[in-house]
């Protein structure tokens, strides 16, 4: 047996372009397409079709709102244009580029005045759009009639021909006419496509011993094959997929030639001679049935396999699924790192699981995503999260309108401002690039919207912090806090989920007028709780350190009989306040300023002066010190004194 499948089988130019066009929008899902008319004469592909959401209507009036119309290869009237832009609807053209050049010389000829005939099949939609070119008064003839010859009585003829009639019908045609009217002017515009595949058509057949036409029952130019086929090769079928290849011939040591349609996909004549190959060689003698029980695998929209990596190319990798073909991940749909290429990732042989994103049963292309794969599991894992209340971790992309983007395993997820923080944040950019921990509050599957809280997981945060302090805490114990807020009368400061006040006398041993001249917002300190009370969760802070205070620092240093240089700070009627180090300072008494009798301190003394003084007395327990001015002054005048007695003394022995 040997099979030979014509050149010219299959997809002419403009049914490719159109089917290619509609797979491509209806699998980018971007719009919602829909068809004025059945795409093509083939079941298959428009069954196809419809599973991915494209769907035909039949009149402009039954097409909804929303969506993209498409018109097919075979044109339509002027009137139907008009109607789709009143109705405004959005349309994409596709009608066949050959069948618009009909369309103009109708149009043209029309208004000039002629009469324009038509040789096709007034059934046909490309003939019935044609014939809305000349206002639907065409006059439109598919074989010789007499009764035709009557209706053209006019001069002024134009003659067109249905792209895909048969030319000896065409041509026995224009002879009838030319009878009676022979200034008609003619314009051959049988498409080429049509006329090579009708004549290789004809020279397969007469070579063949069985003839298989491949293609949609209602194809014009499938019947018209299967037409030209059977005039020469008796054994000719019809068929629209392999399940329909009669079984009950005798198909061994046959030639038989397969041809098919302009409107027949080419994975469905593949799969005519792939079942009629292996008959040839099934050595193990599967029967028919078998053959297309085997065949009959598929793939679906939406499935997961895996496949096996049989090539990697700079823009695209081919993926092994063990069906009929093979399937294309794009490099776009493999990562979302721009950077890498595909070779990076996965190399020949490797096994991967992708995702179907789409089978084109016109080309026998199976499109697949990676991507879309890991968004599936991406979006089960949050799910998970949010059914189990468990915190993710996700880094903010964007600051939206009402909130910020957080990315997490490959997810987007709303924050509100609200729900961004436990406290109000004035400028939400503040939280750009921050890695954030938060819980899904709200997940709406069929919008695929995910709405996030970081507040949630930092007040449950603070909550156990709270506990764990209270549990713990006690008079004396020290920590770590930050300061949170500064007022006139202290500093509160989080010590670990709960904040305790530093009273402006605790801050410093000196005396301050405001908390803000020791610490600030933000600055971390080292605290202990000086009171607690756990009833009313109130807590008393203590900053300024014991071995800081200046009277332990002076009972340390000084004892009476010590002199020591001292300022005058202060005076009162008694005497005079002299600081002998910062923060500690002694009573100079009136009585102790001069070894003679004054009105007043300052009849002696100034503030700043600097005078030394002898510690008289010391009460650390009153934080009182004595010192006297007058202490050192007498011990002088004494000492003057007898070194003046002696040397009286001296004058009276010599003298003698
Ligand atoms: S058969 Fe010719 S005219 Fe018709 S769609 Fe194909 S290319 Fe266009």
């Amino acid at each position: 047996m040997s099979i030979v499948v014509a050149k010219t089988a299959g997809f002419c130019y403009g049914v490719k372009r159109a089917v290619n066009e509609v797979y491509d929008r209806a699998l980018k899902k971007e719009e919602h397409i829909a068809t004025l008319g059945k795409l093509i004469h083939n079941r298959q592909v428009v069954e196809d079709l419809e599973k991915m959401g494209v769907k035909a209507y039949d009149c402009v009036e039954d097409v909804p709102e929303g969506v993209r119309l498409v018109i097919r290869t075979h044109g339509v009237a002027k009137d139907v244009i008009e109607k789709i832009e009143k109705k405004n609807i959005s349309y994409v053209d596709l009608t066949c580029p050959f069948v618009e050049k009909i369309h103009k010389i109708v149009k043209e000829y029309y208004e000039k005045g002629y009469k324009i005939v038509i040789i096709g099949d007034g059934n046909h939609p490309e003939v019935q759009g044609i014939n809305g070119w000349c206002n639907n008064e065409g006059i439109i003839v598919y074989s010789c009639d007499e009764a035709i010859l009557d209706k053209i009585s006019e001069k002024r003829v134009c003659i067109v021909a249905q792209t895909t009639i048969n030319r000896e019908n065409f041509e026995q045609v224009i002879q009838f006419i030319k009878k009676t009217c022979q200034g008609a002017v003619v314009f051959d515009t049988i498409c080429n496509a049509t006329k090579d595949r009708q004549s290789e058509t004809l020279h397969l057949a007469e070579e063949s011993d069985i003839m298989i036409v491949v293609g949609g029952k209602e194809s014009s130019n499938t019947r018209k094959l299967y037409e030209i086929s059977r005039k020469r090769c008796p054994l000719t079928f019809h068929i629209e997929t392999f399940e329909d290849l009669p079984q009950n011939i005798n198909y061994k040591n046959k030639k038989i030639g397969i041809t098919a349609g302009a409107s027949t996909p080419s994975r469905i004549i593949e799969e005519v001679f792939t079942v009629m190959d292996e008959m040839t060689r099934n050595e193990q003698g599967m029967d028919f049935a078998q053959m297309i029980e085997e065949s009959i695998k598929t793939l679906n929209t939406g499935d997961v396999v895996t496949g096996t990596v049989v090539e990697v190319r700079n823009n695209e990798v081919i993926v092994d699924l063990g069906f009929k073909s093979d399937g294309i991940l794009a490099a776009d749909q493999l990562t979302d790192d721009p950077y890498l290429k595909p070779s990076d990732i996965v190399k020949v042989g490797d096994q991967i699981d992708v995702f179907i994103v789409g089978v084109n049963d016109a080309e026998g292309k199976t499109v697949l995503s990676r991507k879309r794969l890991v968004a599936m599991e991406n979006w089960k894992k949050i799910k998970e999260a949010y059914e189990s209340k468990t915190i993710l971790e996700g880094k903010v992309i964007q600051v939206v309108k009402g909130g910020v983007i957080a990315l997490t395993e490959g997810n987007k997820v709303f924050i509100p401002a609200r729900q961004a923080s436990e406290r109000f944040i004035q400028d939400l950019s503040t939280l750009l690039n921050a890695n954030v921990k938060f819980r899904i509050i709200e997940l709406d599957e069929k919008r695929k919207r995910v709405i996030g809280s970081v507040r949630s997981v930092l007040e449950e945060e603070r909550k156990g912090l709270e506990e764990k302090f209270w549990a713990s805490a006690e008079v004396g114990k020290e920590y770590t806090g930050t300061v949170k807020s500064v007022t006139a009368f202290g500093a509160f400061v989080d010590i670990g989920g709960v904040d305790g006040l530093v009273h402006i006398s605790e801050l410093s041993w000196s005396k301050i007028k405001h908390p803000s001249e020791i610490v600030k917002e933000g600055d971390v300190l080292t605290v202990y709780i000086k009171d607690i009370n756990k009833e009313t969760k109130k807590i008393a802070l203590g900053y300024k350190k014991q071995e800081d205070n200046p009277w332990l620092v002076a009972q340390a240093k000084y004892n009476v009989g010590d002199v020591v240089s001292c300022k005058i700070v202060r005076m009162v009627p008694f005497g005079a306040f002299a600081e002998i180090i910062p923060n500690v300072d002694g009573l100079i008494h009136i009585s102790q300023i001069s070894d003679k009798r004054i009105g007043k301190p300052e009849d002696v003394l100034s503030i700043g002066q600097v005078v030394d003084a002898k510690i008289t007395d010391l009460n650390w327990e009153n934080k009182k010190i004595s010192l006297s001015i007058k202490a050192l002054i007498a011990p002088a005048a004494e000492a003057a004194e007898e070194a003046h007695e002696e040397a009286a003394e001296e004058s009276i022995q010599e003298q003698e």
